[in-house]
Order: C-alpha cells, then sequence, then structure tokens
C-alpha cells in the first residue's frame, strides 16, 4: 500500500504543479524530471525520515520505485499531450465533512436514508458547446481492470457512481452543465515485461504499448474520444479502443443512453446493499473470479466464519465474464422490471 500511496503523491503533486504552468503541452521533459525529483525529496523528508539509516534492501527498492515513478508520470505526461481533457480536480472529495468538496452522496428510503462519500484521484474535463465533459480517472498501482461483469455483481462501482454523482452534483462546484464522459483506470505501475532476449524490436514495442493501456468505460462519441485521445479513431495508444483495417472503432464504450441506465443500476444496487445492511444480511456469500482469489483466503474473520463453500447456506458466487451485449440487455431488463 506504502508505493501507491508514494505514487499517488506525486502523480498529484506533479500534474498540479504542471496545470499550474500551463499543462504538460508547456512543461519539457526536464522541467517534468526536476518536479518529480523535488516532490521524491520531499515525500522521502516527511514520511521515511531516517532514509539514510534504513536498510540495504529497502534502500534498493525505493530505488528501484524512483525509476518506476518516472516512467508513470511521463507516459501520464505523454497522454495529455496527446488530450483536450485537462485534470480539473485532483483528490475530489464527497462527504458530510467540512472539508468535503461535493455534499455526500445520499440514497433515501422512506425508513432510512444511506450516505457515502469517497474521494477521486483526479476528475479530468473539456468544454464543447458550453457543456463539460467530465471523466473520473482513477490511479492504480495493482492490476485492477475496470470489468462489466464484477459491475454487474455489485462490484467495483465506485467510478461510476462518483462519474454520475458529478453528473448531479458538479454544476455547482464546477459551474458548467456536466455531461459524463466516462471512468478510466491508469495504471500507476512499470511491469517489467519478460520476453526472449531476440524478440524483435517492433514486437517489444508492442508489448510496451499493451502495458500503457488503460481500463474504463467511454463515452461512445467520436468528437469526445478524439478530445481524450487526438488519435483515438486511428492509432488508439492509451484508450481502451481498437481501430480494425477498415476503421471500425470498437472497445470499452457506452452510448449516452446506456449510461443513463447504468447510473440508475448503480443507484438500485445502491439502495439493494442499503436495504441489505438494515435488513441484518450478512451471508456468507463472498465474489471470486476462481477459488484463488476468494476474499476468504485474507480475510481476517475466517477462523470465525468458518466458511466451506456449498455447505449450507455457504456459497462462493463466482464472477463470469459477460459480453458487452449481454450486460446491457440485463441492465435494460433489470429497468423495466423496476418500472413495472
Ligand atoms: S471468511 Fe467468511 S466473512 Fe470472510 S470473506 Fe469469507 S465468507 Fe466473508
Amino acid at each position: 500500500p506504502q508505493i501507491g500511496t508514494f505514487l499517488h503523491f506525486l502523480l498529484e503533486r506533479v500534474t498540479r504543479d504542471v496545470q499550474a504552468l500551463g499543462g504538460f503541452a508547456q512543461v519539457d521533459q526536464d522541467a517534468l524530471h526536476a518536479l518529480i525529483r523535488k516532490y521524491i525529496e520531499e515525500y522521502v523528508e516527511k514520511e521515511l525520515r531516517n532514509f539514510q539509516n534504513r536498510n540495504a534492501r529497502f534502500r534498493y527498492l525505493f530505488a528501484r520505485l524512483r525509476t518506476t515513478a518516472y516512467a508513470v508520470i511521463d507516459q501520464a505526461a505523454e497522454e495529455l499531450r496527446r488530450s483536450d481533457f485537462v485534470p480539473l480536480a485532483f483528490e475530489l472529495s464527497f462527504g458530510d465533512g467540512p472539508e468535503s468538496d461535493i455534499p455526500a452522496v445520499v440514497i433515501s428510503e422512506p425508513d432510512g436514508e444511506l450516505r457515502i462519500g469517497g474521494k477521486v484521484d483526479r476528475v479530468d474535463g473539456w468544454l464543447k458547446d458550453g457543456k463539460l465533459y467530465l471523466r473520473v480517472v482513477d490511479y492504480k498501482s495493482g492490476k485492477k481492470a475496470f470489468d462489466l461483469a464484477a459491475v454487474r455483481m455489485g462490484l467495483d462501482i465506485q467510478m461510476l457512481l462518483y462519474l454520475f454523482t458529478l453528473h448531479k452534483a458538479g454544476p455547482s462546484y464546477f459551474g458548467r452543465e456536466i455531461e459524463p464522459a466516462g471512468v478510466l483506470y491508469l495504471p500507476a505501475r512499470d511491469d517489467i515485461l519478460s520476453a526472449r532476449r531476440n524478440i524483435p524490436p517492433e514486437k517489444l514495442q508492442a508489448e510496451r504499448e499493451k502495458q500503457l493501456r488503460r481500463s474504463g468505460l467511454l463515452l461512445a462519441e467520436p468528437q469526445v474520444l478524439q478530445a481524450m485521445e487526438h488519435e483515438a479513431l486511428t492509432e488508439p495508444r492509451y484508450l481502451p479502443l481498437r481501430v480494425n483495417k477498415s476503421g471500425d472503432l470498437s472497445g470499452s464504450l457506452a452510448s449516452a443512453a446506456q449510461l443513463g441506465k447504468l447510473g440508475r443500476y448503480v443507484d438500485k444496487l445502491l439502495r439493494d446493499i442499503a436495504g441489505e445492511i438494515r435488513g441484518g444480511v450478512i451471508d456468507a456469500d463472498p465474489c471470486c473470479h476462481t477459488e484463488e482469489d476468494s476474499p476468504c483466503r485474507y480475510c481476517d474473520w475466517a477462523p470465525a466464519c468458518h466458511f466451506q463453500d456449498g455447505r449450507d447456506g455457504d456459497r462462493l458466487h463466482y464472477i463470469l465474464p459477460v459480453k458487452p451485449g449481454e450486460f446491457w440487455q440485463e441492465i435494460e431488463g433489470i429497468e423495466g422490471k423496476e418500472a413495472d
């Protein structure tokens, strides 16, 4: 977790300073690296006191992490140089506290109220025809990727929740009408590729490009995608998109109408969760892709819970892959049932 905290710290501080200097297009590599160096030193001073007295292993790992930090920020900078979206907010917080930027998300039911708070790593915006298109960006130091199959099970919905909340509450904060443009996970890590020693350079480049890909869900409007990444419609490098030989675009996309339905689906999930909590439902039915990634393997409560898949009511819920077409059909079906 400390690695994630360190990279978050750098990404936030450096991007904020670069924006104040006029954006990444105005800041060359040397100036960017000087900023990264400055904030690494600040972090070491504040958070890693006694750095010189730490053991050799720690110092080696930290040196490696510095290299990762330069690589991650270099590619975030390169992405933003090719984009008309600009970072508008960092660590934007939702909640009830006096420090919160945006009020808590509230799910009201006749017999109770669920109030949700949280924080968005970064919000990027693009102003077009008086509307502010917003995308929510989350830095991920692990391998996590956006997955409709998880969303379908009610998991990993926080980014979507933030996006839809900004749609509703954003105008008073940003002073503009808001259009949700998508959510993106930005990999805050620099993986070491394993490849054959004699791998051809083009193949190696293709492998590296794969690592740069963000995952997420984006508004399927060509103009918006092009604003996010200038080459989105021809040769996307960062966005989760593909363009075939005939120039057809595919990828993790949703129309404005589908995003609207997804917003209502997320609301429904929250109402269901709130209802279950109020109803005292604490069934042992965790979700996982395989037995190996089941939360039970790392759960502090396992010795008390004695979960055993298949025994009485104990059951693992497998997150099964879902095709986008099936996902949207299912969401529509649920909405239809709710309306009845
Ligand atoms: S061990 Fe029990 S409490 Fe822990 S994740 Fe598994 S089912 Fe849930």
